[in-house]
């Protein structure tokens, strides 16, 4: 009976999974895609991605995706812009829209485009519109005054549309109570409310294709590192690919939230990177086995200069980090007066006392503290 009308394809796509959204964050950095040149040149890594988007795209026909160019003055959106935007770069000269918009512009895309998806099309065109409106706006102070990026703006950008698409969702849908799931709820309460979002709510995770070294935006550490936290706490993972350069705060962010981290020997290969390691999303990811990173780098910026730091000073009160003891032992974070006293010298060592031997109650041993176990693999 089913083959003839087909009936379980019409009542299984009742309880279909729900769609995923995949926020892609662009390093759009110039300097550090000049670097990369002779191996990936920023207008092939740019295909690669659009064809990478459109893979997931096709996945699932209710799959959403948003792009985010991390810049080196700002971090700004690539897809979805608002109409707004598009209707002004649409006005000629005298300032009307022009109803047919560029007439360049038109003919080239539908001679190319015409039996394209449609969410490809419009995914494609508005991306490949606005870099290159970031890339014209930008000159060669701005390129020359910074050599990071702007990657906690992007993050947070990121974060507010997953936050809203997400409560759009469920109130559409329904499904998810994002409150309950979000409360700081007992531990099993928690896993119940982690276990429906894996199945029911909107899935979303983020993707940073990193280019620039990060060890110069030492001084966006903090706000990377709420951003961070914040996507741990709603389940979200930070899948980084990281083209060139040291990542130290992107390889802690794919650690702390579970994501994939990899830092690709051969940049020419990215679709292919991208496709096998990135594609996946939470749901299959259970089933797969992923590319693990043993050797996280989980130095911290000072507080003080922001510079990363392998052993620093750590406030009792606030937890806040210093490379070297603050002046007049006051925390610069929360004026906590500390004690610091002479930190130079070595550490007194007392012996331990020896544990008297007592004689076992009906055969169990007393435990001591127990050994403490190596950090549990991810
Ligand atoms: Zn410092
Ligand atoms: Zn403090």
């Amino acid at each position: 009976m089913n083959a003839v009308d087909a009936s379980e394809h019409y009542e299984s796509s009742a309880n279909e999974p729900a769609p995923s959204l995949l926020t892609i964050i662009l390093d759009t950095n110039p300097r550090a895609w000049a670097l990369l040149e002779d191996q990936l040149p920023f207008s092939k890594a740019l295909a690669n991605v659009l064809v990478f988007i459109n893979a997931h795209l096709a996945c699932n026909y209710t799959n959403e995706v948003a792009v985010i160019a991390s810049h080196t003055q700002r971090a700004t959106w690539l897809y979805p812009t608002h109409s707004q935007q598009t209707l002004s770069r649409r006005r000629d000269a005298d300032g009307d829209i022009q109803m047919n918009g560029d007439e360049q512009h038109t003919t080239a895309s539908s001679s190319t485009h015409a039996n394209m998806y449609r969410p490809f099309r419009t995914v494609e065109e508005q991306v490949t519109e606005n870099v290159r409106e970031l890339l014209a706006s930008t000159n060669a102070a701005d390129v020359q005054s910074t050599t990071s990026t702007m990657m906690a703006g992007a993050l947070t950008l990121a974060l507010s549309h997953i936050n809203r698409r997400s409560m759009t969702w469920a109130e559409t849908h329904g499904a998810v109570n994002l409150d309950a799931a979000h409360a700081p709820t007992g531990s099993s309460a928690a896993a119940v409310s982690s276990s429906g979002n894996a199945n029911m709510g909107l899935q979303s995770r983020i993707l940073i294709i990193s280019v620039s070294s990060s060890t110069d935006s030492a001084h966006q550490y903090i706000p990377i590192m709420n951003g961070i936290f914040a996507c741990q706490r709603l389940h979200i993972p930070i899948d980084v690919c990281k083209l060139s350069g040291d990542a130290v705060f992107l390889q802690q962010a794919a650690d702390a939230t579970r994501g994939v981290y990899m830092a690709l020997t051969e940049p020419q290969g990215l679709l292919q990177y991208l496709m096998m390691a990135f594609l996946p999303d939470q749901r299959s990811r259970k089933h797969l086995i992923l590319p693990s990173r043993v050797d996280v780098d989980f130095r911290a910026a000072c507080f003080c200069h922001r510079r990363v730091v392998n052993i620093g000073f750590v406030c009792s009160i606030c937890l806040s980090i210093f490379c070297e003891p603050p002046e007049n032992g006051d925390c610069l974070t929360c004026g906590t007066h500390l004690e610091v006293g002479d930190y130079g010298s070595r550490p007194a060592v007392i012996a331990r006392k020896k544990k008297k031997k007592k004689a076992r109650l009906n055969g169990s041993s007393v435990a001591g503290t127990p050994t403490p176990a190596g950090t549990p693999a991810p």
